[in-house]
């Protein structure tokens, strides 16, 4: 990997990132800051996507990032040079039984990468958080994880690649690529011809139908999420609560930002689907809001939004070094994005520049694991396009 190409404004760099989400953005960052010439390249506004429109949730500890996630988070104001609102820990609230059990889960994972749990009663969740009811059956407090704001960790990933001298050009959409024998030579963009030493395709959902213009399959699929936000409440002292199927966080200014499933799987190729409009899941996430924290139902929503998520046969990031394309990086982070992008930055840039992963094995991710994949995965899993309007 060359690094500083001295290609000028406009003409290409040594990597060319297309995605300026915080995968896309992370990553160069993760290489400017090396001194590696690099240009991050979005069809729309930086953020656009799903990382302009997440939870803000930190806490995947069923990643081979985690470790790197949870080390991380905790430095990144200082590394980017700017705040990204992070906040550690989180308290997550079961109402019954079953959810208690499920979510011991994310409590023994923790455990076994050296992680402490504590196991909350009723009293101790109410007094820890007090928008919380009598309807609590007990909790956990993870001594890992956390949140920050997906805002400002944006903007601190855009401004940190410049002052490392990287460059990001917005509403430039990458169409297709010259390619030479098994190499990219460059990328062509709705703005001209872009050359390159490497690509990386960190396009979120639409990460599949780039890469497969240089014939490599990505199967992705795409769902809608939506989130809504309350009016501020008094802060709690922990922002990171959540439970009753929801994720979420209270921001700084005391607003409840929550978001939860199910998913409605969109085709994204359809207008019909990526219409903004509307759906019975905002009254679903803000009923069960209304259980998880009682003592707020009385807030109003005040905003609501929708974002495509990108999804992989089985919930796992791609981060990977496709055989068949000597200098192409694929990385599409199946729903767990944010929270991974300082550890999954640093993953691409160390696929970018040496071929291989420095500081965690991410074998499991590589898009080999798909070979028998079955062409109708999504059919068979069940993964069907729906449109499910509000007041139909
Ligand atoms: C409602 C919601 C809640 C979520 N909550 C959480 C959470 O709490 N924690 C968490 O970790 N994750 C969460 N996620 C998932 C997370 O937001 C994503 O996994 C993550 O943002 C993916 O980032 P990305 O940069 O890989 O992709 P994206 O953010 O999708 O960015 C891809 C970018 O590529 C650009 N692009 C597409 N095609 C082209 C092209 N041809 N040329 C140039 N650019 C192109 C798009 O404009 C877009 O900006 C949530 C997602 C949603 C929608």
């Amino acid at each position: 990997m060359s690094s500083r190409c001295g290609r000028g404004e406009g003409q290409g760099a040594a990597v060319v990132i297309i995605g300026g989400g915080v995968t896309g953005l992370s990553a160069g960052w993760w290489l400017a800051r090396e001194g590696v010439d690099t240009l991050v390249l979005d069809a729309a506004a930086a953020g656009w996507g799903a990382s302009g429109r997440n939870g803000g949730g930190c806490s995947h500890h069923h990643s081979p990032l985690f470790r790197e996630e949870q080390r991380l988070w905790p430095l990144m104001d200082e590394m980017l040079g700017y705040p990204t609102e992070f906040q550690r820990n989180r308290i997550r609230i079961a109402l019954d039984e079953r959810q208690f059990d499920l979510y011991r889960r994310a409590s023994d994972n923790g455990t076994r990468q050296g992680f402490r749990s504590e196991v909350l009663d009723p009293k101790q969740v109410r007094e820890l958080v007090p928008l919380a009811g009598d309807n609590v059956f007990g909790g956990y407090f993870y001594h890992f994880g956390g949140h920050a704001n997906p805002h400002r960790t944006l903007q601190a990933y855009a401004w940190a690649l410049r002052d490392c001298g990287g460059r990001l050009l917005q509403h430039t959409r990458a169409l297709g690529f010259d390619t030479r024998g098994n190499r990219v030579v460059s990328v062509k963009t709705s703005r001209g011809t872009l050359a390159c030493d490497h690509v990386v395709i960190a396009a979120g959902p639409a990460t599949g139908e780039i890469a497969a213009l240089l014939g490599v399959t990505v199967p992705l699929m795409s769902a809608r999420a939506e989130m809504i936000v309350t009016e501020p409440l008094p802060p709690m002292t922990l922002g990171g609560v959540d439970g009753n199927g929801l994720y979420g966080r209270q921001t700084l200014r005391g607003n409840l930002a929550y978001g939860g499933g199910p998913h409605e799987w969109i085709d994204l190729a359809d207008a019909e689907h990526t219409r903004p409009y509307s759906t019975p899941l905002q009254a679903s996430i803000a009923r069960r809001l209304c259980e998880l924290l009682p003592k707020a139902a009385h807030a109003r929503v005040i905003r609501s939004w929708a974002g495509f998520i990108e999804n992989t046969p089985d919930g796992r990031p791609i981060i990977d070094r496709p055989a068949a394309v000597q200098n192409l990086t694929i990385a599409t982070l199946s729903s767990v994005g944010f929270g991974l992008s300082p550890a999954s930055g640093r993953a691409i840039r160390d696929l970018v520049v040496t071929g291989t992963c420095g500081f965690t094995d991410v074998s499991t991710l590589t898009l080999s694991r798909f070979t028998s994949l079955q062409p109708d995965w999504t059919a068979l899993q069940g993964w069907l396009p729906s449109l499910v309007r509000g007041g139909e």
